[in-house]
């Protein structure tokens, strides 16, 4: 294979095509009354095929987040273009259209903050429904149960409470939130970093169980280079606004070429090469876990996260 370390993908025409994207936030000067722009994504471009899981890493600040909620249409675009399957972003105008928002869906590092703790799980899915005007009513909650069992919920989880659930089967339910309009892109930003390593393993794996069966493709957002060694097909390091390097997953991180991914892999032992052999022993109790979860069967799937 040729132009590994290119930033597009390979085959396909991109899903996702991000050219010289910057964002600048408004912010206070040093006075404290004059208002400046702070350039925070600095001209950046990337694309992600359809079915592709890209992954975006970098420190805190470096401007992850800001450009996945670009792409969202949450912060304002100061230059560049985003184009999702060939259509300039913005071109839609200032609401975004409900067709966009079904295309282009979020799954964020909390999900508890973006569920109503009075409302029973069920009631997140068949709302995003009644707001695209999906369905009628039976025809919702077929729906949201169908989503529910995909991510391995059961049809009980439907009436709970989010305080009655664990943060596995919280992530869960918004995962099935943002898959239930059938998106195209799904920004999962820091989706499982709140989530122990176990929990961690298992929302990985049915995300990337969910991609092979849709073809959604996936904008991984996460500051920990093991996660995205796990999910991502390519990566972008991205330092202070700016991709450094960027390239196939195994190339960047097995072989990186710019001294600050070398730094950030030296300071995540998990995924630096010389931690191969952990590495190896982590997944194998990984997918053990997996598979444990697996065969425990529907009943005890609550349990399992
Ligand atoms: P990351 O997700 O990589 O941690 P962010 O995209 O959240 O980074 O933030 C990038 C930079 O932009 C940071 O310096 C942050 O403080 C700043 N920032 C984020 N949101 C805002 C905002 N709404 N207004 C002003 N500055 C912001
Ligand atoms: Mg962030």
């Amino acid at each position: 294979m040729t132009g590994t370390a290119t930033g597009t993908a390979q085959g396909d025409a991109p899903l996702l095509d991000v050219r010289d994207l910057r964002v600048d936030y408004d912010v206070a000067g040093a006075a404290g009354w004059r208002r400046r722009a702070l350039t925070v994504v600095k001209g950046i471009s990337f694309t992600i095929a359809p079915g592709e899981t890209y992954g975006l890493v970098g420190e805190s600040g470096s401007g992850k987040s800001t450009t996945g909620r670009a792409i969202l249409r949450l912060a304002d675009v100061s230059g560049g273009t985003i184009l999702v399957d060939g259509q300039d972003v913005a071109t839609l105008g200032r609401r975004t259209p409900l067709a966009y928002r079904r295309d282009v869906q979020a799954v964020y590092q909390d999900p508890a903050a973006s569920l109503n703790p009075r409302h029973r799980a069920g009631r997140a899915l068949t709302e995003t429904l009644a707001r695209h005007g999906l369905g009628d009513r039976d025809e919702r909650r077929r729906r949201a149960a169908e989503a529910f069992e995909q991510v391995g919920l059961t049809t009980e989880h439907l009436t709970r409470y989010p305080s009655q659930m664990s943060g596995g089967q919280l992530q869960r339910v918004a995962i099935a939130r943002a898959l239930v309009l059938g998106p195209r892109l799904v920004v999962c930003d820091e989706a499982v970093s709140a989530l122990d390593l176990s929990t961690q393993a298992q929302i990985l794996s049915l995300l990337t169980d969910l991609q092979s069966a849709s073809g959604v493709s996936y904008l991984f957002i996460t500051h920990d280079l093991g996660v995205v060694r796990h999910v991502a097909h390519r990566v972008g390091v991205l330092r202070g606004g700016e991709l450094v390097e960027q390239g196939e997953t195994r190339q960047v991180l097995d072989h990186p070429r710019h001294e600050y991914t070398r730094s950030l892999l030296a300071a995540s032992p998990a995924s630096h090469p010389e931690g191969r052999e952990e590495r190896r022993a982590e997944r194998a109790a990984r997918r053990a876990v997996t598979a444990r979860a697996a065969t425990a069967g529907a009943t005890t799937a609550q349990e399992a996260a």
